[in-house]
Formats: structure tokens, sequence, C-alpha cells
């Protein structure tokens, strides 16, 4: 539970549905902006093509990781891994610094949940016209508006399963065979239980995902602190609350700014009243913020009854932005990234591995050479066929027996034996040297790749 004095534990939801109202307001804007990007950025992206391919594309049967020209192989996974936990860690700061941000803004989970209760809206009318038809007796009016509000929930779930699948298999292809009536392949079958989970996130269990589900919410309250930014009631001026007449003077009546009009409570998405204090349940979404605003507009009051704050803000405290949890993870985080970018920068664009055969140690010929047998397997790790040639380095009195020169084609492996020789009037005693292979690009003869070996022979 939580450490902080501001966080009360998790209190019960209202039973039922949440009917919230609609609402503009600075924040709403913002959040729009925001999720409108985050949208465009998950529904377009799988479209766009990068030298010829999809330029992101996680390709499931060959294990490549495709992203704008550079391919990832399961081999570079560590990288990847590397770069969720400095996401994890830039999700920390940011929480410390302005608390649940990430799940009022920009979480898939609130996005799709505020873009069905936009089709909600638009098909069943605003809050208390959809109260009145949950209570309405089904009639072709219900049954019209009902099915209006499902069809658009299905249609905007199937794009965000095809969207999503389109980042696993291409795009374009999906489509297609999604055009052609191909709805039994595996592709088609993952787009509908995709799409049948957003349409159960976000058209049923919403909130309830934030509240009861995510693990996110339960440890957000250790990464606060006094100086994070909260969504708060300021109750030593709303208090004491109390409708009233526009015109008159509530403090002369004992009351405080807030009007009691619930505004606040009716738009949360998660159903909670702020006034009661700031709990698990609220996901820091500023609707709240934008209501009470708009109140304080219409009664000609100050705005910021209801605003983004601090525990130490509301303390009479200065705020302090900077502090020395935060600054150490910035620390951190810099110095992690940094290590990403030169992982990347060193990563390996083809891969190859050496196998002694160990059935036959070694080998002589009839014209005096010794010969040792190897299995080289070469990947070619970028977007483009590459032409390479193997060599041998520090390898002493050891030669190929034969060139090996070959091109491979983008992605491609090329798995085959090599034989190493050497002249076996060389050496008197049983023993091994030690070389390395040598893989040339031809395009970039500077930056060898090698891989070490030994090679054995016996007493003459
Ligand atoms: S919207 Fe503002 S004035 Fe209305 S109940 Fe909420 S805090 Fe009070
Ligand atoms: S209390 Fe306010 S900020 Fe929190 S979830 Fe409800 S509307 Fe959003």
């Amino acid at each position: 539970m939580s450490d902080s004095p501001l966080l009360i534990p998790t209190r019960t939801l209202p039973e039922g549905k949440i009917f919230t109202r609609s609402f503009t307001g600075r924040f709403r804007n913002l959040r729009l902006l925001g999720a409108g990007f985050l949208a465009l950025l998950f529904f377009g992206t799988s479209w766009v093509n990068w030298n010829g391919h999809q330029a992101i594309l996680w390709d499931l049967d060959t294990r490549q990781f495709h992203v704008f020209g550079t391919t990832f192989w399961p081999q570079d996974f560590m990288l990847l891994s590397f770069a969720m936990i400095i996401g994890a860690l830039l999700l920390f700061a940011v929480t410390m610094l302005a608390g649940r941000v990430w799940c009022g803004y920009t979480c898939p989970q609130s996005v799709w949940t505020w873009a069905f209760m936009w089709a909600e809206n638009i098909t069943e009318g605003d809050r208390n016209q959809r109260i009145k038809l949950q209570q309405a007796p089904w009639d072709a009016n219900k049954l019209f508006k009902r099915s209006s509000k499902h069809v658009l929930w299905i249609v905007m779930s199937l794009a965000t399963g095809i969207a999503f699948v389109g980042y696993f298999v291409p795009v374009r292809e999906l489509v297609h065979n999604l055009a052609q009536f191909e709805w039994l392949s595996n592709s088609a079958i993952w787009v509908g239980i995709v799409a049948a989970l957003t349409y159960m996130n976000a058209g049923w269990v919403r909130e309830k995902v934030c509240v009861h589900m995510c693990p996110y919410a339960r440890f957000q309250s250790v990464m606060f602190d006094r100086n994070t930014l909260v969504i708060a009631y300021d109750a030593a001026r709303g208090d004491t609350r109390g409708s009233r007449k526009k015109i008159d003077d509530h403090k002369a009546l004992g009351l405080g700014d807030c009007i009691d009009c619930y505004m606040c409570v009716q738009v949360c998405p998660t159903g909670i009243d702020i006034r009661d204090g700031l709990q698990m349940d609220c996901i820091g979404c500023a609707a709240c913020i934008d209501a009470c605003d708009d109140v304080m507009d219409k009664m000609g009051y100050e705005r910021g009854l209801v605003s983004y704050t601090s525990e130490a803000a509301l303390a009479g405290e200065p705020q302090k932005i900077l502090r020395p949890r935060l600054l150490g993870y910035g620390a951190i985080i810099a110095v992690m990234l940094a290590a990403l970018f030169m992982s990347l920068n060193a990563r390996e664009l083809v891969d190859l591995s050496v196998v002694k055969d160990r059935s036959v140690i070694y080998r002589h010929t009839s014209d005096g050479n010794i010969l040792n047998v190897y299995r080289l397997k070469v990947t070619n790790k970028t977007q483009h066929p590459a032409r390479y040639t193997l060599q041998l380095h520090n390898a002493q009195s050891l030669s190929l027996s034969r060139a090996h020169q070959f091109t491979l084609k983008a992605g491609e492996i090329y798995d085959f034996p090599v034989t190493v020789k050497m002249p076996s009037s060389l050496h008197q005693a049983a023993g091994m040297i030690h070389f390395d292979f040598e893989l040339v690009n031809d395009s970039t003869p500077h930056l060898p790749n090698r891989e070490a070996a030994n090679f054995m022979y016996p007493a003459q």
C-alpha cells in the first residue's frame, strides 16, 4: 500500500456502469494532441516503406526485427531488452516528476477508452441521454443507437487488430488477404483476437483495467515524493461546499469556492470524487481540472480549485523540481543511453560461426599436407546483398585449400565446409595452431569479422 500520505487506499468504485460527461478544456486538447499523434504513429508506421521493405516489421518466421533499414537478429535481442529497461527507467523518472501523466495522456488503455467513449457519445448522446437510454425499454430507437455504437466499436477494434498484427506480418499482404476473405489464416485469427481484446478492454472493462489489473498503478506510489505533480482539490479554498447563486457573496454565506456541482465526478473516467483526496483509482487524466475550471469561469471565480499541484505545494513549501533521486535517474538513463548507442554502433552486421569437424581431427593427403575441416555459418544481417571473402588471420603456415568468395542476399544464411591445410614436413611433434577465420565484406574491407579456431596436427 502507499507510503505517500497523499495517496489514500483504493476505494470501492461506484456500482455499475460509469456514465461520463463530455467536456472541453486545455488538458483535454493536450490529450487529444498527444493521443492523436500516437494513434497516427500506431496506425500509420506499418504502412511506411524503407529501402523497399516495411519500415517496422517483427518477422516471427525468421525471428528478425526490421527497424528503418536495420535488422535485429535473435542474437541482438539483448540490445532490445536494454532499450526496454531504459524505457522503464524513463517511465519511473517521468512518474516521479509528473505523476501518472503516462496513464492519463498516452497509455493505450486510456487512449482507446477515450476513443470508445467518443464513439458512445456520438451514437447514444451525452451522459444524461445515455442514462435515459439505459433505463428505457428496448424499442427501435434504443436498438438503433446501441447497434450503431457496437458497429463503430467493432470497426475501431478491427482497425486496431489489423494495425497491430501488421507489425508482425507485412501489413499490405495482410489487408489484401483479408479483403480476399482469407479469414482462417493464422494472421486473420490474430487480428480477431486483438480486435476482441480491444473491444472488451476499451468498450466494456475500461477503468477496471487501470484500477484492478495494471501493475504500474500498484507500484506508482513508491515513485512519488512530496514534490511529484498530482491532481488535487484545494480543500482550504473549496470547503465549505455548497450551492449558491452566481451573484451571492459566498464568503459572507460561509461557503468556499466549491459549488458542489459534481461536474468533476461526472467527467471522471474512473468515477471517483477527487475531493476525497488523491486515490489510487485516479489515472491523472486532468478531466476534473478542465471540468472545474469551466465551472469556475462560469461562476467568475479564479481557476485552479482542482489543479496540478504537489504535496509540498499544498503544505505551503516551495516546489522543488530537481531532486537527488530524479538526478540519479537522469544520470543512469544518460549512461545507459550512451552504452546502448555505442553497442548499436559496434553491432556486427555479419555473423560468423565456426565449428570444427570432430569426427576426423586431421587428415593426411598424398601431396604431403595435413588437413583440418571446419563448418562455417555466415549470416548477412543487413537489408542489402553483400559480397564476402574468407581468409585466414595469424595463420602461420596454414592456408585455405581453396578460395572462398560468395555473395549473400539480405538476411541470407550460408552454411559451408572449409578445409585448411599445412605442409606436414613443418612440424616434428604433435601440436595445435591458434588462428582466426577472417571474413571481409568487400564494401567495408577495413572492418573484418574474425572468429577463432584451432588447427591440430600429429607427430611426424
Ligand atoms: S467541479 Fe469544482 S466546483 Fe464542482 S464539485 Fe467539483 S470541485 Fe466543486
Ligand atoms: S480524479 Fe480527475 S484526474 Fe483522476 S481519473 Fe478522475 S478525472 Fe481523471
